[in-house]
């Protein structure tokens, strides 16, 4: 190996492999370069197949970014399709790899191994689903037999078990094929990277577009349909027809999509003896070296470190892959050249987990932790929910988006932010990703300086509204209560019980809860046990309540009962406390109905 000489090979040949191919190339113009891939094609968009299977791109070839012949001609590096590595002899510094086209097995050798097999998905553990009709999405011939089955068959009822982002976008795509779909998840809500009651809108919404949503709900078993079931083609295998659910409802489906989570492709990891993590991940340093120091990898099949709690996680998406496989080959590459500075080398720094999705009108997206999360972590944070219009109300055409944003109770730092809206969405999480990156606190973010113009934003940005929120919250201005926490103690005195039980409720251990908005909006949906008075009414009304009684305040969004903590904090009430969010987020609607 001389003057960089040497040779890299990499396992997998989309998002990580591809990336850490084309860069050890920029970066080291004479080392060898092969890529084995398992599948048909190299650097596809796997990310696109559900927009190809709904339609919305309708030309198969735009999935494809770079073909085996591109990256010869541009990078020289040597693309080998429909050959999988089957295993790995670190001693020997070789692979095994199983080639399709020609049947046969060879060796290969290397100076520094890249793995990026990615994930695969799980199946699930239950009785038919080898029947015909039951795919899973995550390569394109499972795209292409997908589309193949919806062409032929045409399929009227889908079920898509599973409700995580792969089932949310096949549950669209489904839709825009014309099928009436239903949605199985066995957890109580949909989208589980989000906290739950900032999915309520989505699952509404899927409602809204006529999806049977069965939430705490398992497929137990499928059967076949009988005879021929309207199949349009005849088939050697039985046909799915039903699936059994848990609480013995029979669905019928004609097409069935599970979506049931991913788990890293670690075999040949695993079987070489590379250190894996608790996750099921490879573990690897910064540089996206492995435990053995001449194999990087990178991608999903990685554990990464959170870049806010410095723990270990398993984030599967494009963005952290790619980043990985650039580090990868960067550093694989410098390392054949032999370089010594170690400044020259790259680092991944962490991930936050930014993730976004559409789901019909609807955008859901989330950066950092979530309160589930910063909970497990053990941190001390406070929580704000921030209903805001994507821009001037007074512009046609805004929508409210809600914003969650999770602060450290240390020093009101940014740790997590999830938003579910129609319009905007997309801009604010990706400034709140940055800020969360920058360290900023609420007092930062409320000082941002966003572009606006009526059309697009407000003079208080969605972002600024929750960074003058949490500043407020973090200087004590104003006290807040979640929708949950109140939820929680009116539980707890038995409010939420059935109508005689209600006679038992525990009035003492209840706050006193004021609605300060209109009377007409009061008649149109409340708290238990609240009571009505108007904003513009409460300094002359202030004689009704008690101010040494728990006080909770609440209105649409947070606002004017914002202004009546202020009045009555300074009329000398003991303990007041604004609801967070307001009805909006207690009823967790982002319109009225
Ligand atoms: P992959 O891109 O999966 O590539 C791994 C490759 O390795 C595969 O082609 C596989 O055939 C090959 N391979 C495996 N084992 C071997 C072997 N032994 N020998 C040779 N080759 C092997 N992420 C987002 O961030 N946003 C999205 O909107 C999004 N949507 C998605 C939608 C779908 C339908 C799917 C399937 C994924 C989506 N993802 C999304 C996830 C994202 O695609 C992955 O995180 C990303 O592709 C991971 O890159 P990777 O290189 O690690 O793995």
């Amino acid at each position: 190996m001389v003057n960089g000489k040497g040779k890299i090979v990499i396992v997998g040949g989309v998002a990580a492999g591809g990336s850490a191919a084309a860069k050890a190339r920029r970066v080291n113009e004479a080392a060898e370069i092969v890529v084995f891939e398992k599948g048909g094609y190299v650097s596809f968009a796997n990310c696109g197949l559900p927009y190809h299977i709904g339609g919305q791109i309708k030309d198969r070839d735009e999935l494809f970014l770079v073909t085996p012949e591109r990256f010869w001609e541009r990078f020289r590096v040597n693309v080998r399709t429909n050959c999988e590595v089957v295993s790995l002899d670190r001693t020997r510094h070789t692979v095994r790899v199983y080639d399709l086209n020609q049947d046969r097995e060879y060796e290969e050798s290397y100076d520094k191994l890249i793995l990026a097999p990615g994930a695969r998905p799980t199946r699930l553990p239950v009785p038919g689903t080898d029947l015909e009709g039951i795919f899973t999405l995550w390569s394109v011939p499972d795209m292409d037999a997908i589309l193949r089955y919806i062409q032929v068959q045409r399929p009227e009822r889908a079920l898509v078990v599973g409700a995580g982002f792969v089932g949310l976008e096949m549950v669209e795509a489904l839709l825009d094929r014309g099928c009436k779909v239903a949605l199985v998840e066995a957890l109580p809500q949909v989208l589980p990277v989000l906290d739950e009651e900032m999915t309520l809108p989505l699952a509404r919404h899927l409602e809204e577009l006529g999806v049977d949503v069965l939430l705490e709900t398992r497929v137990e078993r499928f059967e076949p349909c009988q005879g021929l079931g309207g199949a349009r083609e005849p088939s050697d295998r039985a046909r799915v027809g039903s699936a059994v659910l848990d609480d013995g409802t029979v669905l019928p489906c004609e097409l069935v999509i599970l979506a049931v989570g991913v788990r890293p492709n670690t075999d040949l990891a695993r079987a070489a003896e590379i250190a894996l993590g608790e996750h099921g991940g490879i573990l690897v340093n910064s540089k996206m070296q492995t435990s053995d120091p001449d194999i990087y990898a990178a991608g999903d099949v990685v554990e990464s470190k959170h870049w806010i709690t410095g723990q270990r996680v398993w984030a599967p998406l494009a963005g952290p892959a790619n980043k990985q496989g650039r580090v990868a080959g960067a550093n694989a590459a410098l390392a054949l050249l032999g370089v010594k500075d170690e400044s020259l080398y790259l680092h991944f720094q962490g991930t936050l987990g930014t993730t976004i999705i559409k789901v019909g009108k609807m955008t859901a997206a989330k950066t950092g932790l979530s309160e589930r999360e910063a909970r497990r972590a053990g941190l001390r944070y406070y929580v704000s929910y921030t209903p805001s219009p994507d821009h001037a109300t007074y512009y046609p055409g805004a929508e409210i988006m809600m914003i969650k944003t999770l602060f450290s109770r240390d020093d009101s730092r940014v740790l997590g932010a999830q938003i579910v809206g129609t319009k905007g969405v997309d801009k604010r999480i990706d400034v709140l990703a940055t800020a969360i990156r920058a360290q900023f606190t609420a007092e930062d973010l409320e000082q941002l300086d966003l572009a606006y113009a009526p059309p697009y934003s407000s003079a208080k940005d969605p972002v600024i509204m929750a960074g003058m929120v949490g500043a407020n919250i973090a200087r004590g201005d104003m006290e807040v209560i979640t929708p949950g926490e109140l939820r929680d103690w009116l539980r707890a005195a038995g409010v939420f019980k059935s109508d005689q039980n209600r006679q038992q409720v525990n009035a003492e251990s209840l706050p006193q809860i004021v609605d300060v908005r209109t009377p007409d909006e009061y008649r149109h949906g409340n708290i238990p046990g609240s009571v009505n008075i108007p904003l513009e009414h409460l300094r002359e009304r202030l004689g009704e309540l008690d101010p040494n009684q728990p006080t909770v305040v609440y209105c649409l969004i947070g606002y004017r009962a914002y202004l009546a903590y202020r009045i009555l904090k300074q009329h000398g009430f003991k303990s007041i406390k604004n609801l967070s969010g307001g009805m909006r987020a207690w009823s967790m609607r982002l319109k009225d109905k």
